[in-house]
């Protein structure tokens, strides 16, 4: 059994895939070629959102992102303190300062209590220049927004929406993605919607931030590419990999739904046995990771591998106990529920085409 089954899911679709990269190859525009277009548009109307955005990876789509809202040197953003570095590591390539978020126990998402608590804290300090809040849709399942956006206006703060593992999810009607006042996502090829290769994408329904971005994407370009007006980046999706997501795309809501199969399998397999994952009433996971907690983790790790599952840690160690934000001076106990759960967390074999009796 494989933690992530790529090969069937390429081999079930190959025909349609091949044939993409092969009108690639026949028109030979790589670079910005038409199939980046049309993807974004298809995106943009699976989402119900008015912009998407594509760029080369998920880690670009927040760095861009957060650079459309003037984060810079010395500014302040707030994130969940419980996800992968890449979230953190967005804010203090920009020069701003990370502060961290404590977790709910049972969704594994960013705590909205401990969000206002945060605030509250930076706010308080005049030298602080707070600049907007980035959440996190934790292993496909979406953040608390109702709560958080609750927060998020009465201290009137952007939210970034890292929907790198969320894409799929929904609460409601309303997809992942969709949630921020500016979404991101990644399409790395172990991410619910992956291509080949690195891909990501910028989501928003701002016509301003959206024409931001695709400046930002190519160099800072003004009227054409040689008029500069920004000091942006060169972050493009190729023109392949929009290829092979139109095909991916096509067939992604059914692999979500697959993929909530195999989360109802665990669940009465294992429901009695773990702290399994909690979806609240009316959201949709896109099951990035299923992962439970397991008070003797490696105990029950070593269990499956004897029944011959693989097991994955997401993630081990919070990020304001990684050795790069040793400088902002937080400890082991200042977010005790991200803190549990990075001890305790196990996740289980994850992909649409896993068969279950
Ligand atoms: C994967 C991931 C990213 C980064 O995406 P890349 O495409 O690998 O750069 C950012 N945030 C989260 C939560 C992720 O899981």
């Amino acid at each position: 059994m494989q933690f992530i089954d790529l090969a069937s899911q390429y081999r079930m679709h190959q025909e349609k895939i091949d044939s993409q990269i092969k009108n690639v190859l026949e028109h030979g525009r790589y670079i910005m070629g038409p199939e980046v277009d049309e993807f974004e548009n298809k995106l943009a109307e699976y989402l119900s959102v008015k912009h998407v955005v594509s760029c080369a990876n998920g880690t670009d789509a927040l760095v861009l992102a957060l650079m459309a809202l003037g984060v810079k040197q010395g500014d302040t953003v707030i994130c969940p303190t419980f996800t992968f570095y890449a979230t953190a590591e967005a804010i203090a390539f920009l020069g701003a300062t990370p502060v961290f978020v404590d977790s709910e126990r049972q969704t594994y998402n960013l705590c909205p209590k401990s969000l206002e608590e945060q605030i509250e804290k930076a706010i308080s300090d005049p030298e602080v220049n707070l600049k907007a809040i980035i959440t996190v849709d934790l292993f496909g399942l979406p953040a608390n927004y109702p709560a958080i956006r609750e927060i998020a206006d009465k201290y009137k703060l952007p939210i970034v929406e890292d929907a790198a593992q969320g894409l799929g999810g929904q609460i409601g009607s309303k997809m992942a993605g969709t949630f921020g006042d500016i979404g991101t996502t990644s399409f790395f090829p172990a991410k619910p919607l992956g291509c080949y290769g690195d891909g990501g994408a910028v989501i928003t329904d701002s016509d301003e931030v959206a024409e931001i971005i695709k400046s930002l994407r190519v160099h800072g370009q003004g009227e054409n590419k040689y008029h500069n007006i920004r000091v942006g980046m060169n972050s493009r999706l190729d023109t392949i990999q929009a290829a092979i997501l139109l095909e991916k795309l096509r067939i992604f809501p059914e692999e979500v739904e697959l993929r909530n199969g195999v989360a109802d399998y665990y669940k009465n397999k294992y429901g009695e046995l773990y702290q399994l994952p909690r979806v609240p009433e009316g959201f949709i996971s896109s099951w990035a990771q299923y992962t439970l907690v397991a008070s003797s983790r490696n105990d029950v790790a070593e269990q499956f591998a004897k029944e011959g599952i693989p097991t994955m840690i997401y993630y081990k160690t919070c990020l304001h106990l990684q050795p790069v934000f040793e400088t902002l001076g937080y400890k082991r106990g200042d977010f005790p529920v991200a803190e549990y759960l990075s001890d305790h967390v196990l996740s289980l074999p994850m992909h649409p085409y896993l068969v279950v009796e």
